[in-house]
């Protein structure tokens, strides 16, 4: 199956595809973890992309459109995944359908998961993520087991430096101007399904099951 995960910065994506990766065994692939990766090993695409997430900006379509070409081809995405952060723009949209087309496939679903931008500013200034492996938690609705460690690789737990309020704020204003309009193009082709995230993750999680079990 192939999803593509909608939504805004802050609004559950991570959490959800992590939840769907676990149920349903779909690869998981997330732009923003591969350039974080890239931004540690201080490679070039590293180096570039972080000039732009350190604005809250997004990082030109043209490398990251190579990203995902790039990661789409191993043998792990064959029979499907769960593109988290991708697309984000129309030209990005546009790029994932013609690779995809190009090898006969098409996207399952696009899921919007969707909240109020002041639940979603509440909720990324408490997120801490794991550095090594991309699980996310909040200081107050999705605790750890042991404090800030990671339950699922026993990693210690990170702030990410974008999640401050400042970055934050341009980063839903980026989603708003260049993201949101992608809602309408997947509508179009009727493939857009909505999940409201602020009633909590448990909530989200049991309606993502009842579409996605439906699709199996
Ligand atoms: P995320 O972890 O998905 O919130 O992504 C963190 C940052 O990585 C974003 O704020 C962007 O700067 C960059 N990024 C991730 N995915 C994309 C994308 N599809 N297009 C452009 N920039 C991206």
């Amino acid at each position: 199956m192939k999803i593509v995960l909608l939504g805004a910065p802050g609004a559950g994506k991570g959490t959800l595809a992590a939840m769907i990766t676990e149920k349903y065994h779909i690869p998981h692939i997330s732009t923003g973890d591969i350039f974080r990766d890239n931004i540690r090993e201080l490679t070039p695409l590293g180096i570039i992309a972080k000039s732009y997430i350190d604005k809250g900006e997004l990082c030109p379509d043209d490398v990251t459109i190579d990203l995902v070409r790039d990661a789409l081809v191993k043998p792990e995405y064959e029979s499907g995944f769960i593109l988290d952060g991708f697309p984000r723009t129309l030209l990005q949209a546009k790029a994932l359908d013609k690779m995809l087309k190009s090898h006969g496939l098409k996207l399952a679903l696009a899921l919007n998961i969707f909240a109020s931008d002041d639940s979603i500013i509440l909720r990324i200034s408490g997120r801490r993520v794991c550095p090594h492996c991309g699980a996310s938690y909040h200081i107050i609705y999705i605790k750890p087991k042991i404090e800030n460690i990671c339950d699922v690789c026993g990693t210690t737990l990170i702030h990410r430096d974008d999640d401050n309020p400042e970055t934050i704020k341009k980063r839903l204003d980026t989603y708003h101007k260049k993201s949101e309009p992608l809602v309408d193009y997947y509508k179009k082709q009727g493939l857009l399904v909505e999940i409201e995230s602020s009633h909590g993750v448990s909530e989200s999680w049991n309606k993502l099951q009842i579409v996605l079990d439906g699709l199996e």
